[in-house]
């Protein structure tokens, strides 16, 4: 079979370089998306020196040019794209401890749509741009990052452990990103393209500043079973380690 071709943003460390190192390490050529060339360059090269094919890709999400440069260098390179991993995200607030965060009525509009550009449109702009490289696939997956976070029936039970985490920027943005997920999911229906959306669990990352009880590399599992997932699996699905989670 030929080696598969995966793009993950944001990969320069945390849950999207552990999905790198994974996929690369199953004899994918990996290339990992990072704003910081320098950041980029370094953890490409921790993981060619496992002798894994890894390739840094200059790729801020929010910047139209870098998207669009990154597409076209893929296209030129590789001539296609096997699997786009939408890992890049920011917080967009100050804690995740429900005791500490900033409550919805102290929370700026400008917070909410900067937390918005990365993790909704940066999402929205990356996916347009790859597709037409996804569609040159046999078997194209992309694979959104969302979280427990983002699923309004879950965040409106209060059983849930997460029930008080109310972070309003954060929480929204992967509601909106499970909607894209769908959104996508519902066009490329009967296409050899399928689009997820999964979460990692809560993993301990500079996210969070480090306070999951999972580790980065156990949330790549996650993310990296559904980034080669048979074509018997799942579309338009919300997955977690355990199976589905509902919106
Ligand atoms: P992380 O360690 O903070 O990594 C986030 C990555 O996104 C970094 O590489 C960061 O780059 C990158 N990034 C941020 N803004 C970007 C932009 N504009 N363009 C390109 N890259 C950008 O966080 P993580 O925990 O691994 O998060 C990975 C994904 O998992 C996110 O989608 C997150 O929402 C999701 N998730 C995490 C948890 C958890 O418990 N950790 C739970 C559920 C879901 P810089 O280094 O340059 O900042």
């Amino acid at each position: 079979m030929t080696a598969q071709i995966a793009l993950i943003t944001g990969a320069n460390k945390g849950i999207g370089f552990e999905t790198a190192r994974i996929l690369g390490r199953d004899g994918a050529t990996v290339l990992l998306g990072a704003r910081s060339a320098d950041l980029g360059e370094k953890a490409a090269a921790a993981l060619a020196e496992e002798g894994i094919d890894a390739r840094f890709v200059h790729l801020d999400v929010t910047d139209p040019a870098s998207v669009e440069a990154a597409a076209d260098r893929i296209g030129a390179e590789l001539g296609r794209l096997d699997v786009l991993v939408n890992n890049a995200a920011i917080a967009g607030s100050d804690a995740f401890d429900p005791a500490t965060a900033t409550p919805p009525s102290r929370t700026s509009p400008a917070l909410v749509r900067t937390t918005f550009e990365t993790n909704v449109f940066g999402v929205v702009a990356v996916t347009n741009a790859m597709l037409p490289l996804l569609r040159r696939s046999p078997a194209g997956r992309i694979v959104n990052v969302s979280s427990e976070l983002g699923s309004l029936t879950m965040l409106t039970d209060p059983s849930v452990p997460f029930y008080e985490t109310n972070l309003l920027p954060y929480n929204a943005s992967k509601s909106a990103l499970n909607a894209v997920t769908v959104a996508y999911a519902k066009e490329l229906a009967g296409t050899a393209i399928k689009v997820n959306a999964v979460t990692p669990g809560y993993c301990a990352t500079d996210l969070n500043g480090h306070t999951g009880y999972r580790t980065a590399a156990q949330g790549a599992a996650v993310v990296a079973a559904a980034a080669v997932l048979g074509d018997d699996g799942p579309a338009g699905a919300f997955i977690a380690e355990d199976g589905r989670l509902p919106w």
